[in-house]
């Protein structure tokens, strides 16, 4: 068993889908990050606009 030496056999990358961010307010999912800041944890706040609402909130992506 060495595993320096595996075949180069590519297997296509699992496909993960996010839940998307919905609006607190109207529950739209057309939302537009305005921008991202990362936290020290490693965990990324969007700054999130709705374009149904206009509501501006944070989407904590861990
Ligand atoms: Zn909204």
């Amino acid at each position: 068993m060495n595993a320096s030496t595996k075949p180069a056999k590519r297997t296509p990358p699992p496909i993960v889908w996010v839940t998307r961010a919905r609006c607190p307010n109207c529950d739209s999912a057309d939302l537009q990050t305005r921008r991202s800041t990362q936290s020290a944890d490693g965990s990324t706040a969007r700054n999130t606009l709705c374009r149904e609402c206009g509501e501006t909130f944070l989407v904590v992506v861990e």
